[in-house]
């Protein structure tokens, strides 16, 4: 538990937030099929409420493919309209559809839901990982999960290919540090150190400070004349020291085709 009745699950796929309220459980992000049922079994066993809402902070499959398991068993699914359109892209090109529980509500700028004492508010400010991220923030808890909006300290995918923006990515984190306050816990996504899965807004900046660090460096490179090929293989950005793991050329990649507005 995080803090009052709001948990984190982690086993393989995007962190998953809970609550455990004495009214209903709330499940934001459902990692795998697998992971998934290890939940529900796992709140059953703490909780004999209903299960009253599933949240998606956007469609990627580490965070949606999990929604089957709740399927009968959940009273609602919500996400941002673009994340609904985005699942239903992928799962018609995957031809996955019977594999998909897909969100029943969706939402624009902003969606609200109140259940016992705690307030539930998404919030939505563009596009940034892909356009459908939302933050979804439990008030009274004061915890806002972060979807894939942070990777923090771990190389972030980007994905163009539903409708990712680096530029707007650095206005969407700096929108949510003056949403919320200091005492807020953030929920990520992702993280290379598994402790590294919650934090302050120390870490909101230091995710705003790689993408604007990634972005300035690709652009310098760019009027060098560097091609993408030897733009992608770098190894380092400048200003960017506390991020590891795989994939730091996956960043480079989308922050290339943004600035050269290459169709991917
Ligand atoms: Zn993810
Ligand atoms: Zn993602």
């Amino acid at each position: 538990m995080l803090r009052n009745d709001i948990g984190i699950f982690t086993e393989k796929g995007g962190t998953i937030a809970y609550l455990l309220s004495k009214k209903g459980i709330v499940v934001v992000d459902a990692e795998f099929p697998e992971q998934s049922k290890h939940l529900i079994d796992e709140l059953k066993k703490q909780s004999s409420k209903s299960f009253d809402l599933l949240i998606n902070t956007h469609h990627h499959g580490d965070h949606t493919a999990g929604n089957i398991s709740f399927k009968g068993i959940v009273q609602d699914v919500a996400a941002h309209t673009n994340s609904l359109v985005n699942q239903k892209n992928v799962a018609v090109n995957q031809k996955s559809e019977d594999k998909q529980l897909y969100p029943n509500i969706t939402y624009n700028d902003s969606w609200s839901y109140k259940i016992g004492e705690e307030h539930i508010q998404t919030y939505y400010f563009g596009p940034a990982h892909t356009n459908g991220d939302s933050i979804i923030h439990f008030q009274h808890g004061n915890i806002a999960h972060m979807g894939d909006l942070v990777f923090n300290r771990r190389w972030a995918f980007i994905d163009r290919s539903a409708g990712a923006s680096v530029k707007n990515w650095i206005t969407v984190l700096d929108k949510t540090i003056s949403t919320f306050d200091n005492e807020t816990i953030f929920v990520f996504g992702h993280a290379f150190d598994p402790e590294k899965i919650t934090g302050n807004k120390d870490d909101l900046k230091a995710m705003r400070d790689y993408l604007s660090n990634m972005l300035t460096f690709v652009e310098k490179q760019i009027k060098s004349g560097k091609s993408k090929d030897e733009i992608l293989k770098e190894k380092s950005i400048p200003g960017v020291t506390e991020w590891q793991g795989d994939g730091i050329e996956r960043g480079l990649q989308a922050s290339f085709e943004e600035l050269s507005n290459t169709i991917v």
